[in-house]
């Protein structure tokens, strides 16, 4: 399956206990191709500005991720976003968010792009993730993410667009912030009655739970010794699980397990150095030999042989 993904392009400002960078390539769109482009054939759309270089399009094409339906805009500057992360990494606070060439962006997708079979709307404005939705008329596999920005601020297009999609990732404080219920699972029944079949939590470093009209699973995140960056480890997960699903072309319950664990190894990873920068380096043979370590650890009934 071909699979195009929507989102924020970026230039991050992150600040954590171990570090800090003052201006590096982010975005949830970036995050999310990167991550996926291990496992399938992705295009990214969105628009960049005049700052947006060559340096930047290499680390995406270097890891054969298409480039082709960004936009730039002349005279323009790049989405910028600042965040601090506390001693707790899971606390994260946002001191600056610049819109910048999103502010004025209308989608509009190459042929090839919006063919795309598989689509994932990652983090950005709603209304945007609608109008590419809209054109990407014949995908069989949607995902959406969101957060709580486009929550306190577009409720109602964050949920006019929830309901064209197959597949919800949000992390468990939004989903409570969005549903208004005290429970995951409460809060899961109600996105489902949006329209999703699918709803995944992502629970940080105490991993993601997934549920379906007649199903849950749940994983823990891989457990690392050492984390630098959490930036991106939510698109970095998506990104895994929905190209590992692209590349199979199927969604049955093995195969999304599959994926979820995917999806966990590939943001523990990601989280190992700050913004993309292990993504640069990582190689599909690691991925696979964290996934099977994954999968020993969290075996119940018999362990499988290395
Ligand atoms: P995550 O850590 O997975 O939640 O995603 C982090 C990425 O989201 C960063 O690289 C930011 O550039 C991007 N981001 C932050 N705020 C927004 C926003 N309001 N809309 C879209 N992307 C954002």
């Amino acid at each position: 399956m071909s699979l195009t993904v929507v989102g924020s392009i970026a230039f991050d400002a992150v600040k954590t206990p171990f570090g800090e960078r003052e201006r590096m390539l982010g975005g949830s769109a970036v995050h999310f191709s990167l991550a996926a482009s291990f496992f399938t054939d992705v295009r990214v759309v969105g628009p960049v500005g005049d700052d947006f270089g060559e340096a930047e399009y290499a680390a995406l094409t270097d890891r054969g991720v298409n480039t082709e339906d960004i936009e730039h805009v002349a005279g323009g500057r790049t989405f910028f976003w600042k965040g601090e992360y506390e001693w707790n990494l899971n606390v994260r606070h946002t001191l600056d968010t610049q819109l910048n060439v999103f502010g004025e962006f209308e989608p509009k997708l190459s042929p090839a792009s919006a063919g795309a079979d598989a689509l994932f709307l990652a983090n950005i404005q709603p209304d945007l993730q609608r109008q590419v939705r809209e054109q990407c008329a014949d995908a069989q596999l949607v995902g959406l993410d969101s957060m709580n920005l486009w929550i306190e601020t577009a409720r109602d297009a964050l949920v006019r667009t929830i309901g064209t999609v197959d597949m919800v990732f949000m992390n468990d404080e939004e989903v409570r912030q969005l549903t208004e219920q005290p429970t995951l699972l409460r809060a899961a029944r109600d996105l489902m009655d949006m329209g999703p079949s699918t709803v995944v939590v992502k629970q940080g470093e105490y991993g993601a739970a997934l549920f379906t009209g007649d199903g849950f699973f749940s994983l823990p995140a891989y457990p690392l010794e050492t984390v630098i960056d959490p930036t991106g480890a939510g698109d970095a997960f998506a990104g895994g699980f929905l190209g590992y699903l692209a590349a199979e072309g199927l969604t049955d319950a093995a195969t999304v397990r599959r994926a979820m664990t995917y999806g966990s190894v590939v943001a523990s990873f990601n989280v190992e150095q700050f913004g993309t920068e292990r993504m640069q380096t990582l190689t599909r043979e690691e991925i696979d030999s964290r996934y099977d370590e994954l999968r020993r650890m969290t075996a119940i009934d018999e362990i499988p042989a290395v």
